[in-house]
């Protein structure tokens, strides 16, 4: 966003009503986050992908509007306040602007560097919530003793966990090394996550079985730690960069082809962590290996020679598959899971009609702005609906856990799985 675009993008600002605020000190992004604001041309072709427009057909609800605000603060023709905040908080940072942007503006990383830049101005201060929920994500061991006092919380019914939360089960215990059943053909390393550890545990055990069984050994390190995606995309990246620089101490000197997740959203993160670690040079090249090992667990699968003694049972049934942002926009890999499911005789997986728009999950949108979270989620439903599915699949277990809250709302009875743990149940191992 050129000085000469400057006057221009700046009327989309100045229709807003914190537009009253001129020459205050700029809050200066640094230099190449303005080039990279920069190469927006204003062409608008992002605002027909963005589900925050097609809700509300205001500009600032735009991608071209929210880089045209941050623009306007870099300048000092803005101050943060609170309206300003309400338009960058809608952002779901889906990305799905980023795919769209043929002038490639990395729209992702532009709305974290200006979060993490403007949270400290935010008008009353950060919530606390949000500053708990960080520090908990963060603590691995303090986190899965919240989770077990949660657990039993709702034991004792006193928890009714506010509609959102299914069932917590018991944390679960892992070995350091699963040997692979058979002939070796190599060895992997297996992200946990943070909640995902407890809520996703059976996708992760379905990994293991079927990296096992393919022939992988799988390498679980005790000292790996949540990704640092909430803290990233809340406005707090040195905490974001100390969680990946945990991870990458827990994950180096093991030989392995291949680091997996079975939630995109993390994949993501993770696969990022060399535009995060930068310096020392001894990191910098870490983060770069560790970037480039990193792999979604069902593209990973997707590539594998199944052994003749590996059999799947037949389950005619038809499955939705749901396609996450994180898989779509950023990993671009939505074939993986669907060729993996076809692995299974009988079974008729079919993609959700509007699987480019975001389902609201987006990491803590859905805690943070329920009613815009539903008012998406509303859609993905009467999707849902129309493909007569017996079975919902989803590769990210925040949607997996919205999708859950939306369909125990409607009151349906859809069994809402990972991808992986529908296959490796069809194992007749
Ligand atoms: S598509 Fe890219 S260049 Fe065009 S307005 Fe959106 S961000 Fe700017
Ligand atoms: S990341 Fe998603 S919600 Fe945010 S501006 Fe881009 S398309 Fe819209």
């Amino acid at each position: 966003m050129s000085p000469a675009h400057s006057p221009a993008i700046l009327q989309l600002a100045f229709r807003t009503p914190y537009a009253n605020t001129l020459r205050i000190p700029p809050l200066p992004l640094s230099l190449p986050l303005h080039q990279q604001i920069d190469r927006c041309v204003m062409c608008g072709i992002c605002s027909q992908h963005c589900p925050t427009y097609a809700l509300s057909p205001n500009e600032n609800e735009s991608p071209r509007g929210r880089l045209a605000l941050i623009a306007a603060i870099n300048q000092g023709q803005l101050t943060p306040s609170t309206p300003l905040f309400e338009h960058l908080d809608h952002c779901l940072g889906c990305r799905a602007c980023e795919r769209a942007c043929p002038s490639q503006v990395p729209f992702g990383e532009i709305m974290d560097q200006a979060r993490d830049l403007l949270e400290p101005h935010r008008p009353g201060g950060q919530h606390l919530g949000k500053r708990i929920g960080h520090a908990l994500l963060g603590h691995r061991r303090i986190l899965r003793t919240a989770l077990t006092g949660l657990r039993w919380a709702q034991k004792a019914g006193l928890s009714k966990a506010a509609g959102g939360i299914p069932p917590i089960p018991a944390n679960p215990k892992w070995q350091r090394y699963y040997p692979p059943r058979g002939k070796t053909r190599g060895k992997v390393g297996l992200f946990l996550g943070c909640i995902n550890e407890t809520l996703g545990q059976d996708e992760l055990r379905a990994a293991i079985r079927l990296l096992t069984c393919a022939g992988y050994g799988v390498h679980v390190p005790p000292q790996q730690t949540c990704c640092g995606a909430m803290h990233q995309h809340n406005g707090n990246i040195h905490a974001a960069t100390g969680l990946a620089k945990q991870n990458l101490r827990a994950f180096e000197n093991l030989q392995i082809e291949a680091i997996l997740h079975t939630a995109s959203g993390c994949t993501v993160m993770l696969q990022e962590y060399n535009k995060r670690v930068k310096s020392p040079p001894a990191q910098a090249n870490a983060a770069a290996e560790f970037s480039a090992k990193t792999q979604d667990i069902s593209h990973f699968l997707d590539t594998v020679q199944w052994p003749e003694h590996v059999q799947f049972s037949p389950l005619p049934v038809r499955v939705a598959v749901h396609s996450p942002c994180s898989l779509k926009h950023v990993l671009q890999q939505t074939a993986a899971p669907v060729r993996l499911l076809g692995n299974i005789p009988g079974i008729e997986p079919v993609e959700l009609p509007d699987n480019g728009h975001c389902c609201g999950g987006a990491g803590s949108y859905m805690l943070t702005q329920p009613e815009r979270a539903a008012r998406l989620r509303e859609d993905k439903l009467d999707a849902l609906h129309r493909t007569q599915a017996d079975i919902l699949v989803t590769s990210n277990i925040g949607c997996a856990l919205h999708l859950q809250a939306g369909l125990r709302e409607r009151g349906r009875e859809i069994e809402v799985l990972h991808p992986v743990t529908l296959l490796a149940r069809q194992l007749t191992l």
